[in-house]
């Protein structure tokens, strides 16, 4: 009795925990990413949502496991959690980035999540690739991308009931400037790489400036071939003075830039602990510290996608960012 209390507690605070879109909808604080999860996903999710209170889950056509995600919400609503409590969260792929590929990639999405609503469908990545396209992509694999005809069909399964909210992610702010001069629909999210190893203030602030709320992917320092941050010196003295462990400590210095966060994890210890991030604080000092790290640089840059050093059109990882980093 003494646990389940608890446990419902947990899930009040996480799901009360939310940041407001400009829409006006809510995007709770704390995500469960699914990148790499492989088919036991099914369970993390009914894990994340039924036990730990989750509430948001993030997930995208490219990771090929959008029918697992699918069958961990079936069962999570079977065990009594309402569909209009969840967040779920989807991406448009870039074989998908044409006007008339948009819906059909949607609905093929609904499909597989088994749902009849996203709550937000963000663009993937800003660049259309050929179907079929290689790592890295051979001459000729990256199209033209039709940003406003992209766009306006976005806003239209908005309109439609299809998507309560469109986002963007990997935007730069030439890119997103470029975007807020047709849309009629602002994005309510941008969500990109942010950790203490790279903060990617500029874009932080750009949507900021913009009334678009972020959320910060790979929080941790993503996984094994990413950055090693939960053995970072600043992390763990952080982590000893609060008794937190370093990815709370991450985790919740992303909350207090602002940011929602969607840490991935298939460990059932480590999804409840990601998510006690609620009642305390990294005080001031300490959060400047961890906000100081000079080596910044991403982990997901996009090279293995999009660059073709002999026949561009990306010739290198800086073209990809539009010169920005
Ligand atoms: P994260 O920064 O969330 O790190 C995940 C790694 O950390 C995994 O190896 C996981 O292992 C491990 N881990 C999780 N919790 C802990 C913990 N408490 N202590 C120690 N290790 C831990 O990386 P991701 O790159 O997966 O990013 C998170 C999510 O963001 C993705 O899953 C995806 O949903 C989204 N994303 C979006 C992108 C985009 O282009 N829009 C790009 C990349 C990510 P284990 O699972 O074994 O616990």
């Amino acid at each position: 009795m003494a646990q389940e209390s608890r446990v419902g507690e947990v899930a009040q605070k996480a799901h009360d925990e939310s940041f407001k879109l400009m829409s006006g909808h809510s995007i709770p604080c704390v995500g469960l990413g699914t990148w790499k999860s492989g088919s036991v996903v099914t369970d993390s999710v009914f894990t994340a949502i039924t036990k730990e209170g989750y509430r948001h889950v993030d997930t995208a056509a490219q990771y090929g496991i959008q029918e697992e995600v699918g069958k961990g919400l079936q069962a999570a609503m079977q065990s009594g959690i309402e569909r209009k409590d969840l967040f779920i969260t989807s991406k448009l792929w870039c074989e998908d980035l044409s006007a008339e590929r948009v819906r059909p990639a949607l609905q093929n999405t609904l499909q597989e999540l088994r749902l009849d609503y996203l709550d937000l469908y963000l663009i993937h990545w800003p660049f259309r690739l050929k179907e079929g396209a290689h790592r890295p992509p051979e001459a000729g694999e990256v199209l033209d991308f039709d940003m406003e005809g992209v766009w306006r069909e976005m806003e239209k399964l908005v309109k439609d009931g299809l998507v309560r909210d469109i986002g963007i992610s990997n935007f730069t702010i030439k890119k997103l400037n470029k975007l807020l001069k047709f849309a009629q629909t602002i994005p309510a999210v941008c969500q990109m790489e942010m950790h203490p190893g790279w903060r990617n203030d500029k874009m932080l602030q750009a949507c900021k400036k913009n009334s678009i709320h972020v959320t910060a992917y790979s929080p941790l320092g993503s996984s094994s071939d990413g950055r090693d941050l939960m053995h970072d010196a600043a992390v763990n003295k952080v982590a000893s003075k609060l008794n937190k462990s370093p990815g709370q400590v991450l985790i919740k210095w992303a909350l207090q830039r602002g940011t929602s966060v969607i840490p991935k994890s298939t460990h059932a210890e480590r999804i409840h602990e990601n998510i006690q991030v609620i009642g305390w604080e990294i005080p001031e000092g300490d959060f400047k510290v961890l906000s100081s790290i000079s080596d910044q640089r991403r982990v997901l840059d996009g090279e293995d996608l999009f660059v073709n050093k002999e026949h561009g059109p990306f010739r290198c990882v800086a073209d990809i960012w539009d010169n920005e980093d």
